[in-house]
């Protein structure tokens, strides 16, 4: 490694450390901090996010990039870890670098606060006090598209900070497909008039003894807690601070077991995908799940390909009947596992089942794209959200409070993030039937309780390579294939055709 390389290295890995700082302060107020540190919180945070941004663009930076570039990342093919790593190291910067930092600290201050506004119109059902904070963040992100630069629509702007060389013009006809699979399957479904299957499901189940089944399962699926912490929260996440630091949290419902079951075997799927990182790639940019959509299929992977799959129950439901005799001890294993795969539409994203669920996505992508191209205004924006809920899923929406305002991200500033959850339910079935492929004793070893060829096959095909390839790019390395909906269409309609006997 030449001397320009070693030394943008130990600039990247102070950019990494402040990150990981904020990280842990994050994770701290979200898990542990009393109610009367959030506004100290939010100003240690703030200085730690100016400091990493001035530090990210400064000359110094940009001279140590352009440097290490001139002495090129040797290895020669342009296949190594380190071209990747000024790859990757380039597009940050030059992202970076095309935002003022005027525009970084209003983004920042407007989000936090219209954060704040959004808990209480969504507690007291009130969108016109959250309407004009959505007015701002929808202009804050069109200047911010304009700096950053686009090609055709403003969506690609967004959308690539969160899934790398993705665009609308892929989505558009992408959704479609999915909307239109969907609506079919759920009206079949429907029509077989069998709802109410998950009743079963909102038996009392002790919150403590849920926390210890779940990190049963989670340790049995390869969760290190020598290396991963699980603890409570409101809103569920995972976050880490390093490779050999990555935290779950999750949050208990006495009365609805699927939430903390399958919310843990969720955020457990983003967890491997940052345990499983390259350990050399630490406190360089390398060192992270590549896009939202690749990081969200690991998530679902483990959360509806395993964990709602028979052969998962027909290992753990014995156990799980010991655990909560009362619940379930009158219930059959085939039953608990049409209860956990029932399908019906609903008004919120987070329940809703594998086959409604794009379309909760889908509704918003379209209402992103819109807002963001002057089509929509945001005075109309509510009776837009209720129309295409009841073109979608059929059902009325009863308040905004379950309607539009149901959702943390647009008051955040996530516009551009929502298709990323779709593109992470594709990918999932592509990476699954691709590992199945590769080591066909897959299922069979989910029946017997066993985790690891699965868990190996990812390490080895996904999580190692960290940002090292960008998304298509890793995809095709693991699967064979580009982005496709085909084992994802193939496998809703068996899994459901089965489950409701079509
Ligand atoms: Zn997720």
């Amino acid at each position: 490694m030449g001397n320009a390389m070693v030394a943008l290295k130990a600039r990247l890995a102070d950019l990494y450390n402040l990150g990981m700082a904020s990280a842990v302060l994050g994770w701290d107020q979200r898990v542990f901090m009393p109610a009367g540190g959030a506004e100290s919180r939010a100003r240690q945070l703030a200085t730690l996010a100016k400091l990493h941004h001035e530090m990210g663009v400064s000359r110094e930076t940009q001279d140590l990039l352009a440097a290490a570039e001139a002495e090129g990342a040797g290895g020669g093919d342009g296949a190594s870890d380190d071209a990747a790593l000024l790859r990757v190291a380039r597009r940050d910067l030059d992202k970076a670098i095309k935002v003022p930092t005027s525009l970084v600290v209003e983004m920042t201050e407007v989000c936090s606060l219209a954060e704040e506004i959004w808990v209480k119109a969504r507690a007291e059902n009130d969108y016109a006090s959250f309407a004009p904070w959505l007015e701002r963040i929808v202009g804050l992100k069109r200047q911010y598209a304009a700096a950053i630069g686009y090609q055709k629509r403003i969506y690609n702007a967004l959308l690539d900070d969160f899934e790398e060389g993705m665009t609308a013009d892929v989505l558009d006809p992408l959704f479609e497909e999915l909307k239109q699979a969907a609506v079919e399957l759920a009206g079949a479904i429907r029509a077989k008039g069998q709802r109410g299957r998950d009743k079963i499901l909102k038996r009392a189940c002790e919150e403590a003894k849920q926390e210890v089944f779940s990190r049963k399962v989670v340790a049995d699926c390869g969760f290190d807690f020598s290396r991963g912490r699980l603890d409570r929260t409101v809103h569920p996440f995972c976050t880490n601070f390093s490779p050999n630091d990555v935290r779950i949290t999750m949050r208990y419902d006495k009365n609805w077991l699927p939430g903390a079951l399958f919310g843990c075997l969720h955020e457990m799927g983003h967890a491997f995908y940052e345990m499983n990182i390259k350990a050399e790639y630490e406190g360089t940019p390398l060192a992270g799940g590549v896009s939202l959509g690749v990081h969200e299929s690991q998530s679902r992977l483990w959360e509806n390909m395993v964990g709602r799959s028979r052969g998962f129950w027909e290992h753990y439901y014995p156990e799980l009947q010991r655990t909560f005799p009362r619940a379930f001890k009158d219930v059959s294993v085939d039953k608990f596992y049409q209860a956990i795969n029932a399908v019906a539409p609903s008004l919120i994203r987070v329940e809703a089942d594998e086959v409604t669920y794009n379309l909760h996505i889908i509704l918003r992508y379209e209402m992103e794209t819109q807002l963001l191209e002057g089509k929509l205004s945001v005075a109309d924006a509510p009776a837009a959200w209720n129309a295409k809920m009841k073109a979608y899923l059929g059902i009325e929406v009863p308040s905004d409070r379950e309607g539009i305002l149901q959702d943390v991200h647009w008051s955040g500033g996530g516009i551009g993030y929502f298709p990323t959850y779709s593109l992470g339910n594709i990918l999932a079935t592509q990476f699954f039937e691709a590992a199945v492929r590769a080591k066909p004793e897959i299922p069979t070893d989910i029946a017997g309780g066993k985790f690891g060829g699965l868990f190996a096959w990812l390490k080895e095909n996904v999580h190692q390579y960290g940002r090292k390839y960008p998304p298509a790019e890793l995809v095709k390395r693991a699967t064979g294939e580009t982005l496709t909906t085909r084992p994802y269409a193939a496998y809703l309609k068996r899994k459901f055709g089965e489950v409701y006997g079509l």
